[in-house]
Order: structure tokens, then sequence, then C-alpha cells
């Protein structure tokens, strides 16, 4: 898979089907398995505060650009960024591959009773699926919960505790779940749930659904203002490096000049 590097994470540079086929045929078809980071400008910021964040999410298999902030930073700099890919639509491409399959699927996140909706929706649309195993996001023994997982030997484990939480929660015990696909996926389950509303259709083309969650979700504005915080520093960064790249492009140029 190609990457794309924008400050300090390295992010899948491919749109939503290419990523799936490669998922599929080199990790969910062999068995191994991966944790996937989803990485908005919010968590990208909080990455950039946070070395040991940062560290947690580096370690992931694949950084997913999941906010159209991460393509634009990448516009603006490298330009290597294919599309946003939103863990919402790998959740429901898993999904979609969990029940063709009967994979083993294990849910974690989220309040008890959207957890339920989620496992109830999941039983109906995709039968095929084996549910191992459902916990509520709030559970305070972590542990406990990673033990859990790890006996029912899932191939797929979603887990939707908001960041840092659940990136930090698959860093921390993947090793007890080996060959599963481990994704976080931040408020999906609300929305899979029904929940929470996405954005619709148009506007999500119109790289709209960061300002329809802010609308029917006031309160997100605090957390939002860590968007151009996230940009400031990205451009920041990329400035630093052209400087610091600078001396070497010259002498480079005068190794082409006296050639
Ligand atoms: N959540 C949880 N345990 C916690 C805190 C949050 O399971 O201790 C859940 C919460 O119920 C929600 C999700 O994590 O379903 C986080 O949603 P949010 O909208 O903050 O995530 P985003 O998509 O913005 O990262």
């Amino acid at each position: 898979m190609q990457t794309e590097q924008i400050h300090n994470l390295s992010y899948v540079s491919a749109d939503l089907s290419g990523f799936m086929n490669h998922l599929e045929q080199s990790y969910i078809n062999r068995r191994a398995g991966a944790y996937i980071a989803t990485v908005n400008p919010e968590i990208g910021y909080a990455a950039i505060k946070d070395k040991s964040y940062s560290d947690v999410l580096s370690s992931a298999d694949f950084i997913l650009p999941d906010g159209i902030g991460v393509v634009m930073m990448s516009k603006l700099t490298n330009n290597r960024l294919k599309s946003r890919i939103a863990g919402y639509d790998v959740f429901i491409n898993l999904l979609k591959i969990a029940n063709d399959k009967k994979k083993r699927v294990f849910l974690y996140g989220a309040k008890k009773e959207v957890n339920q909706a989620v496992a109830d929706r999941i039983s109906s649309e995709y039968p095929d699926i084996n549910l191992v195993g459902c916990s509520d996001g709030y559970a305070k023994d972590k542990e406990a919960v990673a033990k859990r997982i790890a006996k029912s030997k899932p191939d797929m484990v979603f887990v939707a505790l908001g960041y840092p939480h659940q990136e930090r929660f698959i860093y921390q015990h993947r090793h007890l779940f080996p060959q599963a696909i481990a994704i976080g996926l931040g408020g999906s389950f609300d929305v899979f749930s029904g929940t929470v509303k996405r954005a619709p259709n148009w506007l999500i083309r119109l790289n709209l659904e960061w300002l329809y969650r802010l609308a029917t979700n006031p309160s997100r504005w605090k957390r939002m203002m860590n968007i151009p915080k996230y940009a400031f520093s990205v451009l920041k960064e990329q400035r630093v490096q052209k400087q610091s790249y600078y001396p070497e492009q010259v002498k480079e140029q005068s190794k082409q000049i006296d050639a």
C-alpha cells in the first residue's frame, strides 16, 4: 500500500475499494491480523501534541485518512493522498466480507443500548456473521474485556470507544487476538444503530460531513477548533522541512551545474 507522510503520521494513499481489496487479499484471506487506525484532523492534532499517542497510532498497520481535512493537508503539501477513506465505510465493507466468509466478530464500545442495537442490526442484516461477543464501552475493567475478546477468537474486532481510548486499547491488547482485524471506529456504532444520523450523501460528496456534524451537535465546536490548529501545525512542519532540505537541494543543483 502506498502511503503519504503528513506531519508525524503515514497515511494510506488509496481509495476505499483499493484498500478493501488489499485488506481482504493480504490479510483477511490469510488470517493475518491488522490494526487499523482511522484518523481525522482532530486525532492528527492530538498525535502532534502527545508523543505517546503518536507512537500508539504509528504502530498501526494502516492509518486511514478519515477526514477531508487530512486530504486537504495532503493537497497543500505533497499531494499524494488519493482520497478520504471513512472509518464508517470500512466498517460496512468489513461487515459484508464477514457475512460472505462467515467470520467471527466482536463488538466493543458505545452505550449498552447502542451496542445492543448494533448487534441486533447485524444479526438481522448479516445473518452469516458469527457474533462471538459484545461489550459496551463503559465497563471499568478493560483488561477483562480484552480477555473476553481473546477467548472468543474473533476474526474482526470493532472498537468504538472514541479516540484516544480505542487506539490505546488495540495497541495494548492486540497481542491477545493476533489473527484479528482490529479497527477503531469512533462514533460509528451510534450511526449504525440509528442513534445518530450520518450526513446525507450529497453533503458527504461536497466534503461537508464535518459541517453537518457540527450543525447537528453544536457542542462539538470546541473539539473542532483543533482542525485549524492541525492545519497550522502541518503547514508549519512542512515549512521547517523545506528549510532543512534546502541546503541539500542547493548542493544537488550545483553538482548538476558543475557536471
Ligand atoms: N464511548 C465509549 N466509552 C467511553 C467514551 C465513549 O464507548 O468511555 C463511545 C461513545 O458512546 C460513542 C463513541 O465512543 O459511541 C465516541 O463517539 P465520538 O462521536 O466522540 O467519536 P468520533 O467519531 O468523533 O471519534
